[in-house]
């Protein structure tokens, strides 16, 4: 068994904390390490190392951090697999999607490997006689990332590739429950060149977050997790001064319009729905079938799901491994049974499904229910696991009244041919990003990522341009170089243009 602890001013570090949690292999069951929880005193060296650093970092020249972020992305694309490698042990996902996220979070790094053009400030020559002015943007010091488990690579990259690139030295605070692939980021960073304090890592769970909510020299936190979490971060950092963004959960509904192709839908609403066991924050977890399309739609769906193979994230053969823990998929379960109670139908039952050779893994097999309704639990609540609601609307303004009346707002999509239906739907949707035949719409790393409404609280989204404006703050210059010759007296009115 493994102790998994801190990396603070590039070292590993033991930690002050006695408080342990356990880290299983999903697949097995089986605890295979053990995390140190951080105390106040290490998230207090963690922040030391990174301001102590923030000095000399704040001062590195554009091109000297690009070509340290350019280093860095060399080395997390030759390291991919093995990276790939430490988030199917922890947190199950089969090995591809592993490797999926680990290039989503590489091009937040190869965008930030951009950042002397992302950081051009602005020129106006001659605001007044003899005088320019110009904006530029500068790092706010010590910034703090806290991450949920699904993501546990890709999610950190959408923020400290940024947060560094713009100056600022990071604290990372990732889920106890799949610790370790960065403390391998942590040592691909200092082989990279990055000098020691700028990227830390502190394990931990509430005490640790706290720590850092209240620490007066954390200028901003990221939060990623589910909403009530990321209301609160938000109100206690933000009212101990710090600028905050915070994404919260989802419920992302797709709509299918009676003219799609039933195929090409249900394959991607599968993908969608049972992809990395539906622990993700993009996942299709309701479907809005409009007019005729509900009963083919589901007949298809039921196909689709049954061709999905579960098993342990190593072996090859498998879509679809396990979920992240036994109480996980117990949730899971009963949430089903109350589905089923509430007058749901359950079309394809992943309830009970044992993995031969893992019967104790945590798997959860793809489940399809029917005839959900707005009032049913498994409809309010989010599951995080992969199982699939079908509710019916009559016309696709019903199934967007159905889908805005939802608190969350982070992705939807509609499965249409008719370009005019999808643009209504586009228009008149309050989500924050949108797919047209393309379910899980996670934009690019040059675009922001974030949802609306309980999705995000605060208003800034990751990477992309917000990014790069959540990290840095402008300061605007007007400069007088004066002659003897072109000198006027002074006038004690506002200055204004002459
Ligand atoms: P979570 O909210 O339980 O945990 C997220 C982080 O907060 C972890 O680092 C955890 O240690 C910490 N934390 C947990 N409880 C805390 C508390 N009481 N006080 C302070 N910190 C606490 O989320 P999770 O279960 O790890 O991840 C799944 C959730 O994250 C889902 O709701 C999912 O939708 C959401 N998510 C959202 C996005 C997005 O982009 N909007 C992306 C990924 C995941």
């Amino acid at each position: 068994m493994t102790t998994i602890a801190h990396w603070i001013d590039g070292l590993a570090h033991t930690g002050a904390g006695t408080r342990t949690s356990p880290v299983h292999d999903p697949a097995t069951g089986a605890v295979t390490g053990e995390v140190t929880m951080a105390t106040t005193a290490d998230v207090d060296d963690a922040v030391a190392a990174a301001r102590s650093a923030f000095a000399t970092w704040r001062d590195t020249s554009l091109t000297g951090r690009s070509a340290i972020l350019f280093a860095f992305r060399e080395l997390v694309n030759r390291h991919a697999d093995d990276l790939a490698a430490l988030i199917t042990a922890e947190h199950g996902k089969v090995l591809s999607d592993a490797r999926g996220e680990v290039q989503r979070g590489l091009e937040v790094v190869e965008f930030a490997c951009g950042i002397p053009n992302l950081l051009t400030g602005d020129y106006s020559d001659q605001v007044s006689r003899d005088v320019d002015s110009w904006s530029f943007r500068q790092p706010l010091g010590v910034v703090a990332g806290i991450t949920p488990f699904n993501f546990p690579a890709m999610v950190p990259m959408w923020m400290y590739p940024v947060a560094i690139a713009c100056g600022n030295t990071f604290v990372l605070k990732p889920s106890e429950r799949d610790p370790s692939v960065n403390l391998r980021v942590a040592e691909l960073w200092q082989e990279a060149g990055l000098p020691d304090g700028v990227f830390n890592v502190v394990q931990g769970d509430k005490d640790a977050v706290d720590a850092i909510c209240d620490h007066p020299d954390v200028a901003a936190v990221s939060f990623v997790g589910s909403t009530p979490i990321a209301r609160s971060i938000h109100a206690r950092a933000t009212a101990n001064g710090k600028r905050v963004q915070a994404l919260g959960g989802a419920k992302n509904h797709a709509i299918v319009l009676p003219d799609a192709d039933l195929d090409f839908a249900s394959d991607h609403l599968a993908a969608a729905a049972f992809g990395s066991a539906g622990e993700r924050c993009m996942a299709i977890s309701a479907t809005v079938a409009v007019g005729s399309a509900g009963d083919r739609l589901v007949e298809w769906v039921d196909r689709k799901a049954a061709a999905v193979r579960v098993g342990p994230g190593t072996d090859p053969a498998s879509g679809m491994g396990p979920v992240i823990t036994a109480a996980a998929r117990d949730r899971i379960v009963d949430l089903v049974d109350s589905g089923a109670r509430q007058g749901a139908r359950v079309t394809t039952d992943g309830r009970g499904l044992v993995v031969a050779g893992h019967e104790d893994g945590f798997f959860v097999g793809p489940t399809v229910l029917d005839d959900v309704t707005t009032e049913m639990d498994v409809y309010t609540e989010e599951i995080f696991g992969p199982v699939l609601s079908v509710l019916r609307a009559d016309t696709v303004d019903e199934a967007i009244a159905l889908v805005n009346a939802n608190p969350y707002g982070n992705g939807t999509a509609v499965f249409t041919n008719d370009g005019g239906a999808a643009r209504h739907f586009v228009r008149n949707v309050d989500v924050g990003m949108v797919g047209i035949n393309v379910p899980v719409p996670v934009p690019m790393a040059w675009h922001s990522f974030g949802g609306w409404k309980d999705s995000l609280i605060g208003d800034s989204k990751v990477h992309g341009a917000e990014g790069v404006a959540f990290y840095t703050r402008a300061k605007a210059v007007t400069a007088r170089w004066p002659s003897i010759a072109a000198f006027e007296a002074a006038s004690l009115d506002m200055p204004t243009a002459t």
